[in-house]
């Protein structure tokens, strides 16, 4: 008898996987630790596969991903031959009930909203201000020319030694951190806590993400994220307030108005469309918008999109939800767009101030040739 294969991409997977699976993490799509590797927060399942079709998992460690198949085979130890002779006749599981998800490795208890609150407390009061000698400093003079220390506003600190471990948990050592408080209109507490771990030289520490991507950066873990929370970077108080994503991005900012304006930051595009900012202080507000790639975004009720999906541009997008926002409100608004994809405005900045110390210096070498040639003449003059 020639068996008929199943079309796994055809199961109900939703309703078919917890009749294998017991794990709040995995069923709930959300990322998690892998079955497979030892990711600690690196797998989730994909309920709808974009290209493929049917459900499927995804693992940024262990990398490739296939279909659930797999996943309840690591986590069952059920003979493939067997379950796919399940799936095709519907005895799911045989009525069994389903195998708790146990990680390779353990996951650490989270805290209680208490004790991350109180760790975030406990971190911000034992920073320090930036000194001229101090790594923090060497790492954002160097990134953002022409910035002044003088200008720093009192969300950004400095923290001799903290820490880092990466995302397996793993400890790596105590390195210095340049600490970013985000902070709610109304708020006097941090939401969180962006931790930019350096080398004592000023560099950004080398570790890397399962994707290869710097791992320099750290949000603290926090009860509610931060929840519109923003930095104020600089100690300047206007009437006309930048918001940019990254810090960097604002303290260029900083450095191009040489701090007449304030500027905060707030982390990513996604916190900056829901910024929680006291706006009555404010009459003008510029919004700097990341060029993102584009990526496709299911639309939501208003939004015309072929499919029920929308390409959009991610920073542009949530730059253009908080403008519209603000218009309703009276404000003046500017979205100031960066014309390049990846291309930041921290990045223009440092090529407009390259290029004026350039033209400083090219003027300052055609002055010197003017008065050699002047004294020569003189030189001349006398000789003759
Ligand atoms: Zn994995």
């Amino acid at each position: 008898m020639t068996k008929e294969r199943v079309d796994v991409n055809s199961i109900d997977w939703k309703n078919v996987l917890p009749l294998y699976v017991q794990d709040d993490k995995i069923l709930s799509g959300k990322w998690g630790p892998c079955p497979f590797c030892t990711g600690s927060s690196t797998f989730r399942v994909v309920w709808e596969r974009r290209g493929k079709g049917g459900s499927g998992w995804y693992c940024a460690k262990c990398g490739t991903g296939a279909d659930l198949v797999s996943l309840i085979h690591e986590v069952t130890g059920k003979p493939l031959p067997e379950l796919y002779d399940e799936l095709r006749e519907k005895r799911y599981n045989q009525g069994r009930a389903p195998t708790t998800f146990i990680p390779k490795i353990p996951t650490r208890p989270e805290k209680s909203p208490e004790e991350q609150r109180a760790t975030l407390r406990n971190t911000w009061e034992s920073s320090l201000p930036f000194t001229e000698d101090s790594p923090v400093w060497k790492y954002l003079s160097h990134r953002v020319p022409g910035l002044r220390i003088e200008w720093l506003g009192p969300d950004v600190r400095y923290h001799p030694g903290l820490t880092y471990r990466n995302s397996d948990g793993k400890y790596k050592g105590r390195f210095p951190v340049m600490l970013q408080r985000l902070v709610a209109g109304g708020d006097k507490l941090a939401r969180t806590l962006q931790r930019l771990y350096l080398t004592p030289e000023g560099q950004k520490v080398p570790f890397v993400d399962e994707k290869g991507k710097s791992a320099a950066k750290k949000q603290m873990p926090s009860p509610d994220g931060p929840a519109g929370g923003s930095t104020r970077l600089n100690n300047a108080v206007s009437r006309t307030l930048a918001l940019t994503e990254g810090s960097e991005t604002g303290f260029a900012v900083v450095a191009k108005h040489e701090n007449k304006i304030e500027v905060r930051s707030m982390l990513d595009c996604g916190n900056l469309s829901r910024a929680d900012i006291d706006w009555c202080r404010y009459d003008t507000i510029f919004i700097y918008a990341d060029r993102d790639r584009e990526q496709e975004k299911r639309a939501l009720k208003g939004e015309d999109g072929e499919g029920g999906v929308i390409k959009i541009r991610p920073g542009e997008y949530h730059a253009g939800i908080l403008a519209e926002k603000l218009r309703t409100m009276g404000k003046r608004v500017i979205v100031i767009a960066s014309v390049q994809e990846g291309v930041d405005f921290c990045d223009i900045w440092k090529l407009q101030y390259e290029r004026r110390a350039q033209r400083l210096a090219e003027r300052a070498v055609r002055q010197q040739e003017k008065e050699r040639l002047r004294q020569q003449a003189q030189e001349f003059r006398r000789a003759a």
